[in-house]
């Protein structure tokens, strides 16, 4: 199959709206090849919108399974770089706006949804509207808003091509049952602030922050080196450590004040990212521990009567990696919720495991108060 160049009259006369995609559209069933304006592509993608949509709602919520579509699709949009220098080298210039109105001018008229229209345009603020997108009819039955896909594709088609990191938001969407999609483009890099701001709202998971490259051997973690460990390091630690300085010594005393050494250094750590409201920073760490697997925290009360913070937890890592025993195990987990407690309020607590799954409670349940006696 010959495909057909593409020259700037062309772009010109798809810009004028003298002519639409229709006339550059090359199909060769028998070659299963499809060009459409030079570029190949294949039709149908509804099934393959759908089953990326659902494959992220298996590990998560619809909310965030839309969040992680949007990252997935920033990364497209990434790509609109090359069309950008293709047409700098036909001496088309257009504005970033302008260029991004063509990137969805050639997608709209092949079946993305209906035409952008712009509402609102400066040098850092985008207004864009939609009758109805691809995926708000694709994924109508969410009824929610679900365009991901274009709120990606614009952040990262603006931002490849200022230069500039852009945010977008869809304020408004056809799925949801408003009128239209809105998307709200802003160029901004998101703070600290933003990012645990929107984790601790639950608009974000903290998946979207992690950098894995595996055969490079690194992981990091909001530009933070993490690293994954397997959750017997719990047994194993606990196993040498009661060989060396006894098994009340190991779990009481040196599990307990490592951990709670390792919760009081992250919460200076979101301090000195400008975090410094005591609730908001537990909140946080607890967040992100429950978000690296650490466990689930199913409910958190101050009880006013004993003074003292009460934290129930499922499914921590030394529970489940310990299994049945006669008293509670979780002496890391209990350091580590007294570390984060204290160092948030600055005050010196003491953390005591009550519950624990491991002899057969329904949930761990921790307890922290001020420390009044050495224990
Ligand atoms: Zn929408
Ligand atoms: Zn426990």
């Amino acid at each position: 199959m010959e495909k057909k160049r593409i020259e700037k009259a062309d772009f010109e006369a798809i810009l004028s709206g003298e002519k639409d995609i229709t006339g550059f559209f090359d199909i060769n069933p028998a070659d299963g090849k499809m060009v459409v304006f030079g570029v190949h592509t294949a039709s149908n993608p509804d099934y393959l919108i759908r089953a990326i949509y659902e494959m992220f709602e298996g590990n998560l919520n619809r909310r965030l399974a839309v969040q992680a579509v949007k990252k997935l699709y920033r990364s497209v949009g990434l790509g609109a770089v090359g069309l950008n220098r293709f047409l700098k080298k036909l001496e088309l210039n257009l504005d970033p706006v302008d260029f991004m109105l063509l990137v969805f001018k050639l997608q709209h008229q092949q079946g993305w949804g209906a035409p952008m229209e712009v509402i609102e345009r400066n040098e850092s603020r985008l207004v864009l509207r939609s009758r109805a997108t691809f995926e708000s009819d694709v994924m109508k039955d969410w009824k929610m808003q679900v365009c991901g896909l274009h709120s990606g594709w614009i952040e990262g088609i603006l931002s490849s091509v200022t230069g500039s990191n852009w945010v977008c938001e869809e304020k408004k969407c056809a799925a949801a049952g408003d009128g239209y999609c809105e998307f709200v483009a802003e160029k901004k890099t998101p703070t600290w602030a933003d990012i645990t701001d929107s984790l601790l709202k639950g608009d974000t998971a903290i998946t979207e922050f992690i950098e894995h490259k595996p055969l490079e051997g690194t992981i990091t973690f909001i530009d933070r080196p993490v690293v994954i460990m397997p959750r017997i390091i719990f047994t194993s630690l606990m196993g040498s450590m009661s060989r060396i300085v006894g098994e009340a010594a190991a779990g009481g005393v040196v599990n307990y004040r490592a951990y709670m050494e390792l919760g009081s250094q992250n919460i200076a750590y979101f301090r000195s990212m400008g975090i410094t409201d005591p609730a908001k920073l537990v909140d946080l760490a607890l967040t992100m521990y429950s978000q690296m697997g650490w466990f689930r925290v199913v409910g958190m009360e101050w009880d006013e009567a004993r003074k003292e913070k009460v934290i129930r937890l499922d499914h921590t890592a030394e529970s489940q990696a310990v299994g049945t025993a006669a008293k509670p195990v979780c002496y890391c987990t209990s350091g580590l919720i007294a570390g984060i407690v204290s160092a948030a309020y600055g005050v010196r607590v003491q953390g005591k495991e009550v519950k624990c799954q491991s002899k057969g409670d329904q949930y761990c349940e921790f307890t922290v108060k001020d420390k009044v006696e050495e224990n």
